[in-house]
């Protein structure tokens, strides 16, 4: 059991990438806390995992974008479980368009979401793990934020600021032993990816080395790394889980 007794937060995780990272992580003894923007589906699946790993879990309704919301979440794990030695900021959304077309609320609300969600969980965990003097922060970027893809300026600039932030966080809490890292997957099968057509699933599939979309256990497998102490000694690494699409 590599995260025996640990305390985990994973933002967004009432389904997709996040319900899969604290499914692993339950797996190996920690304690869950399930935040969303969706209660009942944040209830759901805390009493899934409760059930099924015979761990302490939790569920909190989160807005990520609302900074309020974001501390309000951090007190309620902390006064259930005493420490957060996790957070995993895996929230986001998309809101695709080209350049030409997007609006501004399509813009603001991805930024909202994906970049100052990122901060505001960071700013509301961070008073917690510097006393603890320990801590694991892991920041779910994306491919688009390494090499851009038309049709997401929105969310490419997001997911670029989330490596700049996992850096900046990196070197920030490095002396109180509060590591930061960050993981970029390539295209994961889940609701976000659904709303692809099968078409533009055979194009982006025929750019990826692996010829195909990736799983969310893959990229839970490497947030498991990076929240046990196999990872002891790395910070500020921002790791490819993109099946080669982007070295
Ligand atoms: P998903 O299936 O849509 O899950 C995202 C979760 O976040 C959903 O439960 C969603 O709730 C929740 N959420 C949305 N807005 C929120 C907010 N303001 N505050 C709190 N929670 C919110 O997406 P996913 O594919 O698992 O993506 C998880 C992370 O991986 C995201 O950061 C995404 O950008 C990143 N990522 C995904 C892929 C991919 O191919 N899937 C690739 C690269 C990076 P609702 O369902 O109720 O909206």
């Amino acid at each position: 059991m590599r995260l025996q007794g640990k305390v985990a937060v994973i933002t967004g995780s009432a389904g997709g990438i996040g319900k899969s990272i604290a499914e692993t992580f339950a797996s190996e003894g920690a304690n869950i806390v399930i935040s969303d923007i969706n209660a009942e589906a944040a209830l759901k699946t805390a009493e899934e995992i409760k059930t099924k790993y015979n761990v302490e879990t939790m569920s909190a309704v989160c807005d990520v974008a609302k900074l309020e919301e974001c501390e309000t979440l951090i007190k309620a794990a902390l006064d259930k479980f005493s420490k957060i030695d996790i957070l995993t900021n895996n929230a986001g959304i998309t809101k695709d368009n080209l350049v030409l077309t997007m609006t501004e609320a399509q813009w603001d609300a991805v930024i909202a979401v994906n970049l100052k969600g990122v901060f505001n969980c960071i700013k509301a965990v961070s008073k917690s793990m510097l006393k603890a003097r320990q801590g694991r922060i892991i920041n779910i970027a994306s491919v688009a934020g390494q090499m851009g893809n038309a049709g997401q300026i929105n969310y490419s600039a997001t997911k670029g600021g989330v490596i700049a932030m996992t850096k900046t966080c990196a070197r920030e809490f490095a002396s109180r032993n509060i590591l930061v890292n960050a993981i970029a997957p390539g295209f994961i099968r889940t609701a976000m990816t659904d709303k692809l057509t099968e078409e533009k699933k055979k194009v982006i599939s025929s750019t990826i080395p692996l010829a195909r979309l990736g799983e969310v256990s893959d990229i839970a497998k490497a947030a498991l790394f990076f929240a046990s102490d196999d990872s002891s000694y790395i910070t500020g690494h921002v790791l490819a889980v993109n099946g080669g699409m982007y070295m």
